[in-house]
């Protein structure tokens, strides 16, 4: 089996959904596809992000911790190769039942070769048409600056298959996941994602954390909803499955922001998607300003009232790989509720099924809810 002979997992998904959730979870939908349990096993490749490297700022994004994402635990000086296998020992020792592993490169921008390669378009070419983002730069994005028609490329300063290779050097692994920026796919990043994207279960993470182009500015992202939409629909054009990652909580998005990004994630087809509430890490450039008293954080029986509308608000067929913020609590500054995932993760199952709520109610009747999810 290739990456592209696989299901699309919500295929496996009955209505009421799997694991006995209300929303199309992740979990239960990769194990259905690969028949036991799947654990991602996070990597550092070396990467930065263009917010970083003086490209589009130096801070990063200001929720952002100075690590990129990544678990304290990995270990960036490694080769892939060696972390994804202190990786798969670490997880054995915890679960040693997991047998399957998900190469996830996760820590900052995990496709970016360098200012010369970002994307800076994706203007809509419709502008009362969100979903209509051609980009102006064309079809194949932009081309590199030394050698634009070389076979071989990307030949920026980071090999990219010798590093998404190393991602697979364990026959345990049957999935990957990278995480990136919209502005970070040029055309030859996608052509090696359709590479490995035919050789294993592939998706890719891409952020929009806000459908307001202001509070994007505000947070330093750095691009802007045009750029995600036209992100979104190359890695389609290209067979490439896309997660997009959301914060719920942004200074200055309103709860109507927040919900209608679940309309925006519909009319995209997106295949994922990773939401978390606000929190502030520690070491982000955030921590100050909120000591300061000046960033506003939702409490959590104001987020577990989003999440669960946002969720009736999203299409069934989008799978959830993540409902709240996950950081190390020892660097977690605020809301301390984030800290107890699990509490809120029950408090969620147990609001949507008092208020008779599904994924996708709001948009769907249970009926063709069934139909669509039916094996
Ligand atoms: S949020 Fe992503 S793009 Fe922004 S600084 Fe962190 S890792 Fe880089």
């Amino acid at each position: 089996m290739t990456g592209s002979d696989y299901p699309h997992p919500s295929s496996f998904i009955l209505h009421p959904f799997s694991g006995g959730k209300r929303y199309a979870a992740l979990g239960p939908a990769l194990r259905a596809l690969f028949g036991g349990r799947t654990r991602r096993i996070p990597l550092d490749a070396g990467f930065t992000c263009p917010t970083r490297d003086g490209s589009l700022g130096t801070l990063g994004c200001l929720y952002c911790d100075e690590e990129g994402a990544r678990p304290g635990y990995v270990k960036p000086e490694l080769p892939v190769r060696e972390q994804l296998a202190q990786g798969i020992a670490r997880s054995l020792e915890g679960d040693p039942k997991t047998t399957r592993f998900i190469a996830y490169f996760q820590a900052y921008t995990s496709t970016y070769l360098g200012p010369e390669f970002l994307v800076k378009t994706g203007e809509p070419t419709d502008p009362t048409d969100p979903t209509d983002p051609t980009d102006p730069a064309g079809p194949t994005g932009p081309t590199c600056p030394t050698c634009p028609t070389c076979p071989t490329c990307p030949t920026g300063p980071m090999d990219l298959r010798a590093i998404y290779e190393e991602g697979l050097s364990d026959p345990r692994v049957v999935a990957m996941a990278i995480g990136t920026r919209p502005d970070c796919l040029p055309e030859p990043v996608l052509d090696v994602l359709s590479e490995f994207g035919r050789r294993t279960f592939l998706w890719v993470e891409i952020g929009l954390q806000s459908i307001r182009n202001a509070t994007l500015a505000a947070v330093g992202r750095g691009h802007t909803v045009e750029q995600f939409i036209a992100a979104s629909q190359r890695l389609k054009a290209s067979g490439i499955r896309f997660c997009a990652h959301v914060i719920f909580g942004l200074p200055g998005d309103s709860r109507d922001d927040m919900l209608a990004a679940a309309d925006l994630l519909n009319r995209l087809r997106a295949w994922g998607v990773k939401m978390h509430n606000l929190y502030i890490d520690k070491h982000s450039p955030l921590a100050e300003p909120y000591l300061r008293g000046e960033i506003p954080i939702l409490s959590r029986e104001e987020y577990l009232d989003l999440a669960v509308d946002f969720l009736a608000r999203l299409s069934p067929e989008i799978l959830i790989h993540r409902l709240v913020g996950e950081t190390h609590p020892n660097r977690l500054l605020a809301p301390a509720w984030s800290a107890d995932k699990t509490s809120f993760l029950n408090a969620l199952d147990r609001t949507m099924t008092e208020r008779g709520l599904f994924q996708g109610c709001a948009i769907q009747s249970p009926t063709e809810s069934k139909t669509r999810n039916s094996i």
